[in-house]
């Protein structure tokens, strides 16, 4: 059920039901015949799902068309993810990476070797990749708590420090690690770099967490690669993601708007055939109430993250937007899939339903990419100024009157 009032591009919209169908045809089916205590995808069935998706054109539609992906702007990924995400496994990757892995986005701005070397295999041969910017220091304001660092050696690099949480840096090809170049500067003193699997001086240890996820701890010990692995230039590495941090926060939100939409449509269908006392749930306010908070939630969060990404799209700064996006889509979706079980009783929990696998994943998404609470300090930052950072302004005059001092 849609009420948001807008009609989308029929191309749009014909790829939005084309790609639903397949994540209920083809990735709900293939899940469902599981054991439903297995974690992931296996990768017969998903080679196979890949095949399929690639054959219909449905590859890694996200990444830049210049290097072989599907060029969709921000509003268009903002559908499709919603669609992809109708599914068990589909977190972190939409889809459960059945749609092709992109490359870290930091990669689109590598040297035309890096783009050659990494880039265009991930694309074509759906690689597996990882990012390292946590570390047991913190994750929240990586500019002060990065530890590790590369020191130039030659035409080499050598890195040393420890990583947290990088996800999948035991199966990936290759990560992106970001480390310090410069012990003086703050962000800028941060530079990212590819690293291959296996390079020596390079380790990984499994770290269990919530969801089923591959979260390790990298480990790096004069962990030595070639000077050619810098991406852009010493310092950048974080000015070169500003332009993709739009996108990541809205993949977590349009996600969470998906997962959302799919758990009230399961509640309803429950309270619409499941009897208690001799009434239907259906018949219940109790019942009702929360339903209908679930779609006003929804629908909300729809229209936020489609906002954010169509003032992308037109070139607008709309960072704080993909802020608000993202706080609400993923807090709203959490407690959206929460009412879903409760109105589903036992069944909601059960590892049969999808419900209890989104329910840690949305957990997580509350935490990645951003965790709420810093959202909330970059939107109050944005409404505040300075004074957000304890700055004190000058008093502004008001029609002529000179303000008294700043009250203490
Ligand atoms: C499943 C999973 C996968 C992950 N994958 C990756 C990955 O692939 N690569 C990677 O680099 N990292 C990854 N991370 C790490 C993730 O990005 C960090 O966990 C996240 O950035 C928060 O950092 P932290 O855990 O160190 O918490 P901290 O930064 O220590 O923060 C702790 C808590 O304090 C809150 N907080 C922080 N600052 C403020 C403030 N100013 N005001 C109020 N509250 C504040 C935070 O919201 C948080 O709840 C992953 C984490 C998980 C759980």
């Amino acid at each position: 059920m849609t009420f948001s009032g807008f009609d989308l591009p029929d191309e749009l919209q014909m790829l939005s039901d084309v790609i639903a169908d397949f994540v209920r045809d083809e990735i709900v089916t293939a899940e469902s015949a599981l054991d439903p205590a297995v974690r992931d995808l296996p990768a017969d069935v998903l080679a196979g799902l890949q095949a399929k998706a690639k054959e219909l054109g449905f590859w890694c539609l996200d990444a830049p068309r210049e290097f072989g992906g599907g060029g969709l702007s921000a509003f268009e990924m903002a559908v499709i993810w919603e669609q992809a995400t109708k599914h068990r496994f589909s977190f972190p990757h939409p889809g459960a990476g059945v749609f092709g892995f992109s490359p870290p986005v930091v990669m689109y701005r590598g040297s035309p070797q890096q783009i050659e070397e990494y880039v265009r295999p991930t694309i074509d041969e759906g690689w597996l990749s990882f990012t390292a910017i946590s570390e047991p220091s913190g994750g929240s304001d990586p500019a002060r708590s990065i530890r590790t660092t590369a020191r130039r050696s030659g035409d080499t690099y050598i890195l040393n420090g420890r990583k947290m949480w990088a996800t999948n840096a035991d199966h990936g090809r290759y990560g992106v690690v970001y480390a310090r170049t410069d012990s003086a500067a703050g962000r800028s003193g941060i530079s990212a770099f590819v690293v291959d699997a296996g390079t020596p001086g390079m380790s990984t240890t499994s770290v269990p967490v919530l969801r089923n996820h591959w979260t390790t701890e990298l480990t790096l010990e004069d962990c030595e690669i070639p000077a050619a692995n810098l991406i852009g230039e010493e310092g950048q590495g974080f000015a070169l993601v500003q332009e993709w941090l739009v996108r990541g926060r809205l993949a977590y939100a349009a996600q969470a708007v998906g997962v959302a939409t799919e758990s009230v449509r399961l509640a309803i269908e429950w309270a619409q055939q499941r009897e208690t006392f001799g009434e239907l749930l259906a018949a219940r306010q109790g019942v009702q109430f929360p339903i209908a908070d679930s779609l006003v939630e929804i629908e909300a969060a729809r229209l936020l993250t489609w906002r954010a990404a169509w003032a992308h799209d037109q070139g607008r700064d709309a960072r704080t937007e993909a802020s608000v996006a993202k706080l609400y889509g993923t807090e709203m979706g959490f407690r959206v899939v929460d009412r879903a079980i409760q109105i589903l009783g036992g069944m909601g929990v059960s590892k049969d339903m999808p419900l209890e696998h989104w329910f840690r994943d949305l957990r997580v998404a509350r935490i990645v990419e951003g965790a709420s609470e810093i959202h909330r300090y970059l939107i109050a930052r944005e409404a505040l100024g300075g004074a957000a950072l304890g700055q004190r302004a000058a008093a502004p005059a008001v029609d002529g009157v000179v303000p008294r001092a700043t009250p203490a």
